[in-house]
């Protein structure tokens, strides 16, 4: 067995393969396959109801907001926030904190005046800017709850005098959020929700082509709203893996009880990296994230060993991004605790044995 810390697409939880599988096989006992099958069909359905459900459930989504399975990744979603939200001439609010970030504004400049209120990219993007005001003149203020490359996140988010919107991709469902706070939040799927290929948005309903732009049919919020994110064939599988992993995040104790979970593991990492001396993390402490767990090795010319040493006992995807170096260890829900007392011994092993 692998202890797999991939950055995304991510980890699931053994027994949510284990059904996905079965599915692929025969879905529901229906001696079909659920990659057969119309999206149109009860089996289907009854997946998309259930997924939407479990999402309300486990979020607490209030009325105002609906829930969308989309495709086109967090990707799209940059640039069907613009054109849903920002009026011709108008202007909308962006915090830069990483490669993310950059991307949600390099597109959202399409739409119009992009003011970037606060950056971290000083540093390296390895702090969360804070202290700004949001204008209270613009159409809505974005932010990246969590910051997947650089390992930081979003601990207390600020207040807003306009709609915020914000790109949970990579944190989303690891602790509990107040819905009603944020006008958008999207999230691609393959990082701490399921497979690659759909993408979870949750919406207040008026905020769908609040631009009064001519927004193409597949863009438009509202066109997802009125079908039931039925309007095309939806990527049928990726719901029903994201829905059987939300049915593991229930019967796991729900969003709450996975928070403490994430709170303890990601603890025992930085422990582990603030005490060993060969080991030094590479944010500020107050914004660490506790799903990608960023650092960095004290003597760099160990990296190519201890990487050696880690895959040798079956530790996978640790290699940090181009942009950091050093090492990323992303521990999203379906992480164990084993996985990380694994990573850890490595570490413990690795220094003892260098010293
Ligand atoms: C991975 C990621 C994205 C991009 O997601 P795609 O689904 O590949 O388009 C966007 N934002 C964040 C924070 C991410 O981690």
């Amino acid at each position: 067995m692998k202890y797999n810390f991939s950055a995304g697409p991510a980890h699931l939880a053994p027994e949510v393969i284990k059904e996905a599988a079965n599915g692929i096989l025969d879905i529901n006992g229906s001696g079909l396959s659920l990659l057969e099958i119309s999206h149109r069909s009860k089996d289907f359905m009854s997946i998309m109801d259930e997924a939407v459900a479990l999402t309300k459930e486990l979020l607490n989504v209030p009325d105002t907001h609906e829930v969308l399975f989309l495709t086109g990744g967090a990707s799209t979603q940059f640039a069907m926030i613009p054109y849903n939200l920002l009026p011709e001439g108008g202007t909308a609010v962006y915090v830069n904190t990483g490669a993310w970030a950059k991307k949600a504004i390099k597109e959202a400049k399409r739409f119009g005046n992009i003011n970037v209120v606060a950056s971290s990219e000083d540093k390296n993007f390895n702090y969360f800017p804070k202290g700004y005001t949001i204008p209270s003149d613009a159409s809505y203020f974005h932010i990246t709850s969590n910051n997947t490359i650089f390992g930081t996140q979003v601990h207390d988010f600020p207040e807003s005098p306009i709609p915020v919107v914000c790109d949970m991709s990579s944190d989303i469902l690891s602790r509990p959020i107040d819905v009603s706070k944020f006008d958008i939040i999207y999230a691609g799927a393959q990082k701490n929700l399921g497979p690659a290929g759909t993408t979870l948005v949750i919406i207040k309903k008026d905020a769908a082509a609040r631009s009064g732009r001519d927004i193409p049919t597949m863009l438009n919020y509202q066109t997802h709203i009125d079908k039931g994110s039925m309007f095309n064939t939806p990527p049928v599988y990726a719901i029903y893996v994201s829905m059987l992993a939300m049915r593991w995040l229930k019967k796991s104790g729900g969003v709450e009880s996975i928070q403490k979970r994430n709170e303890e593991k990601a603890k025992m990492l930085y422990n582990e990296i603030d005490s060993n001396p060969l080991f030094t993390g590479t944010t500020a402490v107050e914004d660490r994230s506790l799903m990608n767990v960023t650092f960095l090795l004290t003597k760099p010319e160990l990296a190519d060993e201890f990487l050696k040493a880690a895959t040798e006992a079956g530790i996978s995807g640790i290699k940090g991004h181009r942009d950091v170096g050093g090492f990323r260890a992303s521990i999203y829900n379906a992480m164990e605790v084993e996985g990380i007392e694994k990573l850890i011994s490595v570490m413990k092993e690795f220094s003892l044995k260098t010293a």
